[in-house]
């Protein structure tokens, strides 16, 4: 039975789901040495922003399959040490942007209106209804930096109350942004001619401070800008001289660069206001995220793929479905050119013909490695970590389209080992693998189960000289195929057999007279 481990608090809802899958222990609170012990022995560990999933909590795990992050975040899941480790990374990405996009029109209403400055007013007994004067949000712009899944719905909210959508994020098509009535500009147009910017991009390298000084400085008089997704992604030093030079209007941050910002100046300002952190606090988003990542850990856990995986290529479900077979046609080619080569593969050639040219392939390249690996390791090769480990291995792979071929659908790969090399075209028919060419002959095999593959010269008697010889060890053949390029020439013999062959018999088979290699490979 499976051992799950919570070590946030988790919505109910999603605790109920996680007991389906095994045995679940909540544990909040716990020290790093606490949680190194208990790790130990898990399946899948359940985290919310509370926990760190260190390098060194994920080393010490010894069954660890699954890290699910009830949220979008990952920056406090230590990615490459699970990837190494096979351990897949879930979170629920779309689980909390209404919620962060609602507080955002909570927080452009109060600032536009004063709310928080009058509510306060009120309740020290004024009546003032002169200094809160505000300003209506229609016709107005909005800059949007960042046009991702919150962007968007901050986007679809902000054009119903009759704003103009300007945004800034260069990793958006012109024609999406177009289609969604959205303009793009530089972030420094967008500064320029917004009365209201509103961010919401990652925390990286590239976009810390991408609000500082010289934006301020380009920035309306009485503009709001507001910070819902990451501290860090505006200078407060700089929106704190803005804010009390009244160079803008005012700020709203659900977000700080430090948190709690205990000790930052911008809260002695009046035109700022803010929320610690609640982006995601509503029950919808915390049900949504606990309930996301539990379904996708219980997946996991019984084996099957999810859909959210960190440390995988997003592939949406549709296409996951269609290319699901080709994952198991991969893995299978890949398995059957390791066993085939016997030997390290310095070059894996893959080309993706047909239908397959158009498609994201990057999945599929995963399963052939992961097909490559599984038969040489241990155990622990999954497709996240089948890139890694195939790159610490030297694997060289080059990857290639045609848009033609004789098999519709299909994938092509050449493997290169240090002696011999095998080429393998597959394709799927009627939702099953079939192999239709091997080095070059045609075949219609379906690959499952034990190949004996015999490379010989083609002279009469080869196939029932191989079939005598291995009746007599009990060996049952279920199907046969040849394959020959010209009569008398090089010949490949395909037998589909009960069971693995012994090295003995294969040592007797390789010293009849015309065989040149034999080979038994179990897929
Ligand atoms: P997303 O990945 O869907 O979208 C991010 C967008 O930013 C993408 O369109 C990307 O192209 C764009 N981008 C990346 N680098 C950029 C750059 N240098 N310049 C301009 N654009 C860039 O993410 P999302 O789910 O919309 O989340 C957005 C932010 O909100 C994240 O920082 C996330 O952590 C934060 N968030 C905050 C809360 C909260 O509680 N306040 C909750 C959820 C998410």
């Amino acid at each position: 039975m499976s051992k799950i481990l919570i070590t946030d608090p988790l919505h109910e809802s999603a605790v109920e789901i996680l007991k389906q899958a095994g045995e679940v222990e909540v544990a909040t609170g716990l020290t790093v040495e606490e949680l190194k012990l208990k790790i130990k022995d898990v399946d899948a560990l359940v985290i919310r922003s509370g926990t760190t999933a260190t390098r060194e909590i994920i080393e010490a795990s010894e069954n660890l399959k699954v890290i699910a992050r009830a949220g979008v975040g990952v920056d406090n899941v230590d990615l490459d040490a699970a990837t190494e480790k096979g351990i897949v990374v879930v979170n629920a990405p779309d689980a909390s942007s209404i919620s962060v996009a609602e507080l955002l029109f909570g927080m452009m209403l109060a600032a536009a209106r004063n709310i928080p400055q009058a509510t306060a007013s009120i309740k020290s007994g004024k009546w003032d209804r002169k200094s809160f004067k505000g300003m209506e949000i229609y016709g107005k712009t909005l800059g949007i930096v960042g046009l991702g899944r919150i962007g968007q719905q901050v986007a679809k909210r902000a054009q119903a109350f009759g704003m103009t959508i300007v945004a800034y994020d260069p990793y958006i098509p012109e024609d999406v942004a177009s289609e969604l009535g959205i303009k793009l500009l530089t972030v420094d147009e967008l500064c320029t001619v917004s009365d209201f910017i509103t961010l919401h991009v990652p925390l990286t390298p590239k976009t810390k401070h991408m609000i500082g000084k010289e934006q301020i400085a380009l920035m309306k008089s009485n503009m709001v800008i507001m910070n819902c997704a990451r501290g860090g992604l505006i200078d407060e030093t700089a929106l704190y001289d803005a804010l009390n030079s009244g160079k803008i209007k005012a700020a709203a941050l659900d977000v700080f660069e430090q948190e709690p910002p205990q000790e930052s100046p911008l809260l002695t300002l009046n035109n700022l206001i803010g929320t610690p952190h609640q982006g995601a606090s509503t029950e919808e988003a915390q049900l949504s995220a606990g309930t996301i990542v539990a379904e996708q850990t219980v997946k996991i856990l019984k084996g099957e793929s999810a859909e959210n995986v960190v440390n995988l290529p997003m592939v949406p479900t549709e296409k996951m479905k269609k290319l699901k077979p080709y994952m198991v046609l991969a893995e299978k080619m890949g398995s059957m050119a390791i066993q085939y080569l016997d030997n390290s593969i310095e070059l894996l050639e893959i080309t993706y013909m047909g239908g397959l040219a158009k498609e994201k392939t990057e999945i599929l390249k995963r399963s052939f490695l992961k097909g490559i690996l599984a038969p040489i390791l241990l155990a622990g090769v999954n497709l996240v970590n089948a890139p890694v480990i195939a790159k610490s291995r030297n694997i060289k792979i080059a990857e290639g389209t045609m848009s033609e071929s004789d098999y519709g659908n299909s994938i092509k790969i050449s493997a290169k080992g240090e002696n011999d090399e095998i080429s393998i075209i597959g394709s799927i028919e009627h939702n099953e693998v079939v192999f239709r060419e091997i080095n070059g002959y045609r075949m219609d095999i379906k690959p499952e189960g034990t190949i004996c593959i015999i490379k010989h010269i083609d002279r009469p008697g080869m196939v029932g000289k191989v079939g005598v010889l291995l009746g007599e060890h009990g060996i049952n053949i279920a199907g046969m195929q040849v394959g020959r390029r010209e009569p008398g020439g090089h010949s490949i013999m395909f037998l589909d057999i009960d069971h693995m062959i012994s090295d003995e018999v294969l040592d007797e088979i390789r010293k009849m007279e015309n065989v040149r290699a034999a080979k038994s490979i179990n897929i």
